[in-house]
């Protein structure tokens, strides 16, 4: 049995001092109390390592490649998404499996203790299929195993290359599927995660509103009866204009109209909601799916959290493109889009949670709900995914409490003090370094050399 003794812990029920944690065989926390026993690790600071709601892994090796100029009158998201396509159609099943490691990898020792694969590259360049339907599904299964990270994994439904049904661009084939054939993938895929470490969760994932069509989003939701379902909503503006001419109405609108939204769902983006749709969304129980720093890197827009937050509306964070996996930077990017919108300090902060209590909260409890896992809080019987920070540094200096979140969100340096990430139990960080870190780098730049001569 692993025994924690945390100087300071942020549990459920708010900052504990001197408190026990024990995590049992099955990799749920088995008692919380004072010191009784020897402990086997030692935290300054313990906090719950929250879910990562929202990743397309292969687009981490694209980091850096996309900041010059192109040949457009003015670069956005889609002159990026444009160079994205390109860059897929590189990649081979190993790759696909080599990068997926090392952002699991990068997620644990940001503090990550799980992560949401929104999977939509199924098939082989040219949307041919795999003679294993789920043979990408599997890399990604096998790459998390490797990493040790928990995995909720998102099997994409794409049929469309836009709301006007035209069939998918040369670089789009390779996401495709009908509905029919994407119900059999992700049967198989259901089959995969079954078979392997017992936190794993499956769940499903229409792409957009410009990627599904009403028949295929009825006949994947009456077959996925349980689980999360994730859906990227309200990104981009170009977006929003395209659904309002074809189905009368804005994303936001149009989805809460004719779906029953509810807790199970998970919005990804939401930058381009009006007032009313902001209400909206926060009342229905789903969780907005922030990803600050991809936000920023693709010009999406700033999410309304005031007024979200104002309604109760639950929210978590992903890092999406991965351009930049980083747990603490995430949640600053957001609090700062706000603050340089509203000319204003500390926006999310309330009388009672300073602003990084705020998020790490948002972080702890959306991340679980969207990630269908029982984790986020250190409580009796949770998923024992765990944070263990070193304060003894120019970045924490013995700071207290929700001071010492903060100067961890806000202050730097706050991944340079975590010092141990378990994810349900699993001790995958250990001073810092991810058990597996060189094996894992080796292979992933193996994979970058041989991309670097083929593009
Ligand atoms: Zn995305």
């Amino acid at each position: 049995m692993q025994v924690i003794h945390a100087k300071q812990a942020l549990t459920k029920s708010g900052w504990k001092h001197d408190l026990e944690v024990a995590i049992g065989a099955d990799g749920r926390i088995e008692s919380v109390g004072s010191f009784s026993r020897t402990p086997t690790h030692r935290a300054a600071i313990l906090l719950p390592a929250p879910v990562n709601l929202h990743s397309h892994s292969f687009q981490r090796a694209m980091a850096g490649l996309t900041e010059a100029r192109g040949p457009y009158p003015r670069d956005s998201f889609w002159s990026w998404r444009l160079l994205m396509y390109k860059f897929l159609d590189q990649l081979t099943p190993d790759d696909i499996e080599a990068i997926a490691g090392l952002v699991f990898m990068e997620m644990l020792e940001a503090g990550y203790g799980a992560v949401a694969e929104f999977h939509y590259l199924h098939h082989d360049v040219g949307g041919v299929p795999y003679d294993n339907l789920t043979e990408l599904s599997e890399r990604i299964v096998a790459a998390a195993q490797t990493a040790g990270i928990g995995l909720t994994l998102l099997p994409v439904l794409y049929q469309y290359g836009g709301c006007d049904l035209r069939s998918l661009g040369g670089g789009q084939q390779r996401f495709g599927n009908d509905p029919e054939r994407f119900l059999r993938l992700h049967a198989d895929a259901a089959a995969v995660i079954a078979r392997g470490v017992s936190d794993n969760v499956i769940g499903i994932a229409p792409h957009s509103l410009r990627a599904v069509d009403p028949a295929g989003l009825n006949t994947i939701l009456s077959q996925a009866k349980s689980g999360p379902i994730h859906m990227h909503l309200a990104e981009q503006v170009a977006e929003v204009e395209e659904v309002l001419s074809y189905h009368g109405l804005r994303p936001v609108e149009w989805l809460l109209k004719n779906y029953a939204v509810d807790a199970r769902w998970c919005l990804i983006h939401c930058t381009q909601m009006t007032e009313s749709e902001t209400n909206a969304l926060a009342h229905t129980g789903a969780v907005a799916g922030l990803c600050s720093i991809t936000e920023s890197s693709l010009g999406d827009g700033i999410f309304n959290c005031p007024t979200y937050l104002d309604a109760g509306g639950q929210f978590g964070f992903g890092s999406d493109s991965n351009i930049q996996i980083a747990l603490f930077e995430e949640l600053k990017t957001l609090e700062y889009s706000q603050r340089l919108r509203d000319l204003s300090r500390a926006v999310l902060a309330t009388p009672e949670r300073s602003t990084g209590r705020v998020l790490f909260d948002a972080a702890a409890t959306g991340g679980a709900q969207a990630g269908g896992r029982d984790n986020g809080r250190i409580e009796l019987g949770a998923q024992a995914d765990l944070i263990g920070l070193d304060d003894d540094n120019e970045w924490l200096c013995n700071r207290q409490g929700d001071a010492a979140l903060d100067s961890l969100i806000f202050g730097g340096g706050g991944q340079n003090c975590i010092r141990d990430v378990w994810s349900a139990g699993r001790h995958v960080v250990k001073e810092g370094r991810h058990f597996r870190r060189d094996e894992i780098v080796r292979k992933y730049k193996q994979t970058m050399k041989r991309l670097e001569t083929a593009i």
